[in-house]
């Protein structure tokens, strides 16, 4: 087959640059920057009750060592508030210096006032705009809690949610949608809605003189074309970094799909500087599900890279036995239990790339193409594992211990690579 001489190579897809300027959250003597060229940080939240502060810091510890950059917590009573000076100290006397964020809604403003030392301790505070009151109480409140931030140094999330929408600006919206001569459907006065709602909290905190570098908006909905639809207009009108998630987006599959869905459009458009994926845990299910998909999508994406991966094939006819898969399995867990320590023990082992294969059809020159890489025997196939090491075949493993055998190669080769550890004997 020839080539021409002016036929031009095929560029690799990436995402578009970022549009946002950077925020930057602050607590103590530290600093994290978000938005603008920042990387996209992974966000989570807890669903204990904060209130049990052991709890709450353990779980917090649990996301934070998942990968969470920023955890939030649920600021909902007094004794809520009185809870999070102590998470806080919890989880620096654990070594977690995770940011916290305080969820707040309704009484938001009487907290952060009653209660200095949580409002000192948290982070960030989230502010939703359709619950900070109603009438000629909502400017009042929101600005109560725009001077706590102002006084603590802290950054801002309006976080806008469809399903808590501030009604009388809705009201507003509608009425004056009625008056047009072509009235727009409702759904697209909900998406203005939305988007008005934070952009014009924002502005009003700014005007109160919180610097647009502590502001982060959020405008949240359920549905995937919608949520597309609103992130793109909100991009397009501001410069605020953003905080992107699809709401409520349920449990299982389904809401991994859809959230993975709508977040990697926005975020391969440049759009989106902090994310979080609203899981419904399945029952017994660690909470810690919901970063591992956020990691995963943002990895997936070729933005940030969190855990060594792990490319195995699905298998099919050609392996009868569920071996691949138990490898697979054993080797993907061990790596991910081991990065809470990995990622200060070996700066960079996250990129690491390890394929188990099932049969020797696609499994010698993906293992090639991979750090490290098995290809075990298909059904049929003598009983040997060729291990390729750097695209070069460097072994083969025989017999029943070839997982064990396997993992250590792989402990060896990171220890090799990525600090100077001692190699561990077969
Ligand atoms: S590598 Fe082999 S076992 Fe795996 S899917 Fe391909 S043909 Fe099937």
């Amino acid at each position: 087959m020839n080539m021409s001489d002016t036929a031009a190579p095929i560029a690799m897809a990436a995402p578009q640059a970022r549009r946002s300027r950077q925020a930057r959250i602050v607590w103590g003597s530290r600093v994290v920057t978000v938005g603008g060229d920042a990387p996209v940080r992974v966000q989570s939240m807890t669903n204990t009750d904060t209130v049990d502060a052991i709890g709450t810091a353990i779980q917090v510890k649990e996301l934070a060592q998942a990968g969470s950059e920023f955890v939030r917590i649920t600021v909902n009573t007094p004794e809520a508030a009185a809870a999070v000076p102590y998470i806080r100290e919890q989880l620096d006397r654990m070594g977690q210096d995770v940011p916290l964020v305080g969820d707040f809604h309704y009484n938001g403003h009487r907290l952060l006032t009653e209660f200095p030392d949580c409002a000192q301790a948290l982070s960030k505070y989230r502010i939703n705009p359709g619950n900070v009151g109603k009438g000629d109480k909502r400017d009042r409140q929101f600005g109560q809690m725009i001077e706590a931030a102002m006084r603590w140094d802290k950054a801002v999330r309006i976080g806008v949610n469809w399903g808590s929408l501030d009604q009388e600006l809705l009201a507003q919206l509608m009425d004056a949608n009625g008056r047009r001569s072509a009235p727009w459907d409702a759904r697209q006065v909900m998406y203005e809605a939305l988007i008005t709602s934070a952009i014009e909290s924002a502005r009003r905190a700014e005007a109160m003189g919180l610097s647009g570098d502590q502001i982060i908006l959020s405008c949240k909905v359920s549905g995937v074309q919608d949520l597309i639809a609103v992130y793109r207009e909100l991009a397009r009108r501001c410069d605020y970094a953003l905080h992107l998630g699809l709401t409520e987006a349920g449990m299982g599959t389904k809401g991994i799909v859809a959230s993975t869905t709508a977040l990697s459009i926005l975020l391969q458009e440049g759009i989106g500087d902090t994310i979080r994926v609203s899981l419904t845990p399945q029952p017994g299910e660690a909470r810690t599900q919901e970063v591992v998909v956020a990691s995963e999508i943002l990895q997936s994406l070729g933005m940030r890279a969190f855990v060594p991966s792990v490319t195995a094939c699905p298998g099919c006819g050609r392996t009868t036995s569920t071996t691949f898969q138990e490898l697979a399995k054993q080797i993907d867990d061990y790596l991910r239990a081991q990065m809470p320590v990995w990622r200060k023990q070996y700066p960079g082992v996250e990129r690491l790339k390890v394929a188990v294969m099932g049969c020797i059809v696609n499994g010698p020159g993906e293992s090639k193409h991979a750090d490290i890489g098995i290809s075990l025997p298909g059904t049929g196939e003598a009983p040997a594992a060729p291990v390729f090491i750097d695209g070069e075949k460097a072994m083969t493993l025989r017999g029943e211990h070839i997982a064990q055998e396997f993992q250590t190669i792989v402990e060896n080769y990171i220890a090799r690579r990525f600090g100077d550890a001692r190699e561990v004997v077969l």
